[in-house]
């Protein structure tokens, strides 16, 4: 029961924002109208319902003149019936894309902002798939939400509206038996109800199993796919390393997976089918079986007969409606899951980044990044970097050294205030703009002077100023292909796509430019080259770089090592050394 409240709270948490929205008057008057239009079918239900005593009198009897009247009010009744079918259908379709819409983009804001999408990674796997999450589970959660809800309110009027029905037949129809009469008020609802009942509780019991093995389907088949997309990624170091027999067996056993589950599920289902399968049969017949005796004895006519048992299969249809709909709201329950999950994902990501004790990124007056008791720790914990009263200077030029593992690609994450792990407080400027510069830079598949633009908007820079940085870093044959889309990733050499990356600095002209390793694939002279260029180029910039040629030393003023310390390194200011070529 706790779990059913917990549920439904989390629904309303799931569903409520977009009827709060700045959309939230279209999307409440479509649901007011998707509404109506069920309660309305279910009116005519009712009145099809009256119908059948009528026809079915008229046709026991004979009696042309009424056949054909109930014929034609019929064929009112069918008519209304289409229309109001098509644009129940079509009003909720319409309803469910712009809570779709608003949704998503609800959760891209969520995902994607201060670096949230980021942070849950670091976090671990308790939002595994995002993109799943946001193309597929949020389709689903509106489909299902809509369809069940409408479903379930529709259920309880009917049920409303035909007990009082069957209510008033029980009484037309005592029920006789061995010649007897039995007065039980209102015994077809008894009856009706019993009956459904025994069945819902039967399908809870059998099919409830199907929840999580759903659950875990989705799951499965998500990380199938994500495999798949590793390997396209990285399709040429798999041919290079002929690792194509290890990932054949890898993506082999993550299918298996699928089946294993699959099998269970298949297993479940079949038992849950053979229960409502037989359940649906056993419906047909059955509200004849209860009336029969009445019917024989006399006590109801044809059209008595075949109304109870229309209105014996609303009340058991509006009831077993949780049969009926019970894989759906197994996944729809999974979905919901998944969703909270990754909401719960989004929340702690937020959290991690503002409660203590975090890396403060403080703005600062001067013109000087400033390190204070900074201590950076690994998302477990463990001790990383540690570095106090250390300033870089506007206009300085400082080169970081140290072990590989040390931290400093760490380091910059905490400078770039992405990476909250630790203690202490970076002052940055106010306003000043940072530049990480990675040593593999990430291009979007878009034309090339977008791409190196990024992230600016397009149309922030002339191509032809994009041009000719291209040319000045050393990539002349790139300038005529400057308005092709392509991945250039997947095409450009890592020397290519790191002169890009320069070329992306030199565009953006930061305040603060962090290299990290981004001239590594260069040969010597063409990284002095770059560094020149940058000298000539960004003239105000601050430049801190990761690196570990010693020729480097001859583009920077200062030098900041890692010096292991105990469990962790220090950032420690150390004397350069220039080689003498
Ligand atoms: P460097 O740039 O000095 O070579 P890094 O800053 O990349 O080193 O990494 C420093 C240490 O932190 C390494 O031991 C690395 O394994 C660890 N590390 C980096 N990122 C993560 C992470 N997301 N989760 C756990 N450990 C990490």
């Amino acid at each position: 029961m706790q779990g059913f409240i917990a549920t439904l709270v989390t629904i309303w948490r799931l569903a409520s924002p977009y009827f709060r929205s700045e959309d939230r008057w279209p999307g409440r008057a479509l649901l007011a109208a998707v509404i109506t239009i069920e309660l309305s079918i279910v009116g005519i239900t009712v009145l099809l319902n009256q119908w059948n005593n009528r026809f079915y009198n008229a046709l026991q009897e004979r009696n042309w003149d009424t056949f054909v009247s109930e014929l034609l009010f019929f064929c009112v009744l069918a008519t209304i019936l289409i229309v109001l079918a098509v644009y129940q259908l079509y009003l909720n379709q319409w309803l469910q894309i712009r809570w779709r819409r608003w949704m998503t983009n609800a959760y891209l804001g969520d995902w994607l902002s201060d670096a949230n999408h980021y942070r849950m990674q670091l976090l671990g796997d308790a939002a595994d798939n995002p993109d799943q999450r946001i193309a597929e589970d949020i389709h689903l959660f509106v489909d299902r939400t809509l369809t069940i809800g409408i479903g379930f309110l529709s259920a309880i009027v009917t049920l409303g509206s035909f007990v009082v029905i069957l209510w008033g037949l029980s009484s037309l129809a005592p029920l006789h038996l061995f010649g007897t009469d039995f007065n039980i008020p209102g015994y077809l609802v008894w009856a009706a109800l019993i009956y459904a009942l025994a069945g819902t509780a039967l399908t809870h019991l059998i099919g409830w199993p199907l929840v999580g093995l759903n659950f875990n389907q989705q799951r499965y088949e998500a990380d199938f796919r994500f495999n798949l997309v590793r390997v396209r990624e990285n399709s040429e170091q798999i041919a290079l390393l002929a690792g194509e027999q290890a990932e054949h067996d890898r993506l082999r056993e993550r299918f298996g997976r699928v089946v294993s589950n699959w099998l269970a599920i298949m297993t479940r289902q079949k038992k849950l089918t053979f229960f409502t399968a037989g359940y649906t049969q056993t419906s047909i017949v059955f509200p004849f079986i209860v009336v029969s005796p009445a019917y024989f004895a006399g006590a109801v006519q044809l059209g008595g007969l075949m109304q109870t048992a229309s209105a014996f299969g609303s009340v058991q249809g509006a009831l077993s409606f949780f049969i009926n709909v019970y894989r759906t709201i197994a996944e729809w329950r999974a979905v919901i899951e998944r969703l909270a999950g990754f909401g719960q994902a989004v929340a702690d990501a937020q959290a991690v980044a503002v409660e203590p004790p975090v890396v403060e990124i403080a703005a600062g007056d001067g013109a000087v990044i400033a390190l204070k008791e900074l201590a950076v720790r690994l998302p477990n914990g463990l001790p990383l970097v540690n570095a106090n009263d250390l300033e870089v200077a506007a206009g300085d030029r400082v080169l970081l050294t140290g072990p590989s593992g040390a931290g400093k690609s760490t380091l910059f994450r905490a400078l770039a205030g992405i990476w909250p792990f630790g203690s202490g407080t970076i002052v940055v400027p106010k306003n000043a703009r940072l530049m990480m510069l990675p040593q593999r830079p990430y291009f979007p598949v878009a034309r090339l002077a977008a791409a190196v633009a990024y992230p600016a908007e397009p149309g922030t820079y002339d191509s032809a100023r994009v041009a000719e940085l291209i040319a000045a870093v050393g990539l002349p044959g790139l300038v005529a292909r400057i308005e092709e889309e392509a991945h250039w990733n997947r095409i450009l050499s890592l020397g290519e796509q790191q002169r890009l990356g320069i070329a992306r600095a030199l565009l953006h002209a930061p305040d603060y430019l962090f290299l990290d390793e981004s001239t590594a694939s260069l040969d010597e002279p063409a990284e002095a080259a770059i560094y020149k260029l940058l000298e000539q180029r960004l003239k105000g910039t601050t430049i801190i770089s990761i690196g570990h040629r010693s020729t480097l030393a001859a583009f920077h003023r200062r030098h900041f090592a890692l010096e292991r310390e105990g469990d962790h390194y220090r950032l420690c200011e150390s004397q350069l050394e220039k080689s003498s070529g």
